[in-house]
């Protein structure tokens, strides 16, 4: 057996590890941040049980830490009385990125981790089987109840060799991007294996692991070996540790090969993290803007890293560089260390431990303007400046442009490598982290006007008839959908309010035309989805009256969220089809139950007198789902039952 089955048959509540049998998995843990968790805990109140039933939850608060109103203090409030009430604990503004913060403090190898955030499985990187999910999916999690996804695909990736000097975990997974593309990953699992493991560090793999999300895979995996046990003892966890691994003479359904030896550094370019080329082969593009930081490359190794690359040297004047520390811990420590005075010596600004430019949160670059940075996705606008021109690489590479004033190959630059342990110590303070008591039936939940109730979905009618509100291309993301930013986020909790930003980039008029067309139908071409977890590009969209998206193909998290709330996801049976349907067109889907039995719709186009077929494979709990109107209704109506 592989690694992946290993933990998927000890977590097996129904099907086969059979690739595209539907499995349901028991979740040990769940995490939430504060961009998704208020909705899921919203829907975990709705579901009126008295306390959560996994082994641990978490509530992180990251994404979102500017008050510029009273709209985030609310949300952060209720989030911590909710996590009182039920069970929940709370990671207080401040102490980190959710990612870094599990990853430090919570989690276990074997074990299995569901979280309403995309890059949930970065703790795949010392062996748990850690899945980003929509926040309901979560909050069903929190309820007890199992998981369930299509049995994926598991692809091995054998790793030889040894990482070469200025080389480290953001160009193996680079290198996984460039060959495989941002679709790569889908419908898969992949496992890393291979005797190049063992001389990745902790936050190599993590790096690795994090950044699998951006391949579209279902999660990736790490053995749990000598490396993990050093991790959590370090972490004053050695408790925690188990050894894991592949069988010796394990079987994946495809594998991949690469060779340490022979990497060297690599960088996504504008504007999808698969758009990779060697560093050297853009050398000399002028930048403006770099930025260390977010849940890829923001550890105590990662910050240390550079700013022994910068002591005694000076950011050039030309570049605005920041840097993140990814933690509480990772910031304590360099402090401690001393690294906090390099960095800031050489002229870096330090912002504080969270999200920040990774979610738009502030340093947008300027217009035209190149940033490079540690982060996982440089999707156009994500920055917050619509023409943005953002590349990704390591701390490394990103150092190197910030002393050239131009993108700069680390190799070139005349400095000895360096490479940053692991400590053998970590600094434990786990005071920003608040623990529920053991009876949480007194505590009161604090919500402010900015909450408002979960708005629920609607049954299908026997016909759907409406218009094609919005025609898109391929590779469309959740911010593309439902964007992210200082505007949109404080209204997380109140879908009226932040449905009215839902395509915003792409047609500003779409909340209006919904609102004014009732049922309405958007067109996409493939991968539409992409991206972030948030279940508000499916929730919002519902709220405004979307009920079938018709695409070529989907992204994992999204489908599983437009399921959830009661949305047809449905793919052209011929993909040539896609041009023929226009936006504007009026299409008629007749026989909606019938059609979500067989999963075949025979769709007219009344606008242009032609039929085509879309499908949707749904399995029969996803078919209950779409029936009922969504995950919620389902749920409350067995409840009632
Ligand atoms: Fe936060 Fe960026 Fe990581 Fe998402 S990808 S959790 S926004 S740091």
């Amino acid at each position: 057996m592989n690694l992946t089955c290993k933990i998927l048959q000890a977590h097996l509540m129904s099907g086969e590890l059979r690739p595209g049998c539907e499995i349901g998995i028991r979740i040990d843990q769940t995490l939430t941040q504060d961009a998704t968790g208020t909705m899921a805990y919203l829907q975990f109140e709705a579901m009126g049980l008295p306390r959560v039933r996994t082994k641990l939850s978490v509530s992180y608060v990251d994404h979102n830490m500017l008050q510029t109103g009273f709209e985030n203090a609310d949300d952060h409030r209720y989030l911590q009385s909710v996590g009182q009430k039920y069970g929940i604990v709370f990671s207080r503004p401040g102490n980190g990125i959710c990612h870094q913060v599990h990853r430090e403090r919570f989690a276990v190898p074997a074990q299995t981790l569901l979280g309403s955030d995309s890059h949930t499985p970065t703790c795949g990187g010392l062996g748990m089987l850690a899945i980003g999910a929509g926040g309901l999916d979560v909050a069903v999690a929190m309820a007890g109840e199992p998981y369930f996804i299509p049995m994926p695909k598991v692809l091995g990736v054998r790793l030889t060799g040894t990482l070469q000097p200025w080389c480290s975990g953001k160009d193996v997974i680079l290198e996984m991007l460039r060959r495989l593309t941002v679709k790569g990953g889908t419908g898969r699992i992949v496992e890393y294996t291979g005797p190049g493991v063992a001389s990745l560090s902790a936050s190599h793999r993590f790096t690795i692991t994090n950044m699998g999300a951006e391949l579209g895979a279902t999660t990736s995996v790490f053995p749990s070996d000598e490396v993990t046990r050093r991790f959590l003892a370090a972490q004053g966890r050695e408790a925690d540790w188990v050894p894991l691994a592949a069988d010796p003479d394990a079987t994946y359904d495809e594998t991949v090969e690469i060779d340490l030896d022979t990497l060297e550094p690599l960088t996504a370019c504008p504007s999808s993290p698969d758009n990779v080329v060697g560093v050297r082969a853009v050398a000399g593009t002028p930048v403006v803007q770099v930025c260390i930081g977010s849940c890829t490359n923001s550890s105590y190794e990662d910050l240390a890293t550079a700013a022994l690359l910068l002591r005694g040297r000076r950011v050039h004047p030309n570049v605005s560089m920041t840097v993140t520390p990814g933690s509480k811990q990772v910031f304590e420590m360099i402090v401690r260390d001393g690294y906090f005075a390099d960095l800031i010596a050489a002229g870096c600004r330090i912002l504080e431990s969270a999200c920040g430019p990774c979610i738009g949160m502030g340093q947008a670059p300027p217009t035209g303007g190149v940033s490079v940075r540690s982060f996982n996705r440089n999707f156009k606008g994500r920055s917050g400046t619509a023409d943005d021109l953002v590349y990704l690489a390591s701390p490394e590479v990103c150092v190197a442009c910030a002393l050239t004033g131009e993108i700069t190959d680390p190799r070139t630059l005349g400095i000895d490598p360096i490479a940053v342990a692991t400590p053998g110590q970590f600094l434990i303070n786990d005071n920003m982290l608040v623990f529920p008591p053991a009876d949480g039936k007194d505590i009161e939940v604090l919500r402010g006007p900015n909450i408002k109730p979960v708005p629920l979905g609607e049954p299908p009618a026997a016909t759907l008839e409406a218009p094609v509100l919005l025609k898109l291309g391929d590779n469309i993301s959740t911010d593309h959908i439902m964007p992210a930013g200082a505007k949109v986020l404080p209204l997380r909790s109140n879908i009226p309010a932040i449905a009215e930003f839902v395509f915003m980039r792409v047609d500003p008029t779409f909340p209006e035309r919904a609102r004014a067309a009732g049922p309405s139908l958007v067109v996409g071409g493939s991968n539409y989805g992409q991206g972030s977890s948030r279940e508000h590009a499916a929730l919002a969209p519902m709220y405004l009256g979307v009920r079938a998206v018709i695409v070529k193909s989907f992204a994992r998290i999204h489908r599983a969220n437009l399921i959830n709330f009661g949305i047809l996801p449905l793919t052209f049976a011929d993909e040539a089809d896609h041009d023929g349907v226009d936006q504007g067109d009026q299409l008629r889907l007749e026989g909606i139950a019938e059609g979500l039995t067989t999963g075949h719709f025979t769709v007219a186009n009344l606008t242009k007198g032609t039929n085509f077929r879309a499908d949707a494979q749904l399995t029969e709990r996803e078919r209950e789902v779409i029936l009922a109107g969504g995950l919620l209704n389902k749920i409350k109506s067995e409840q009632t039952e």
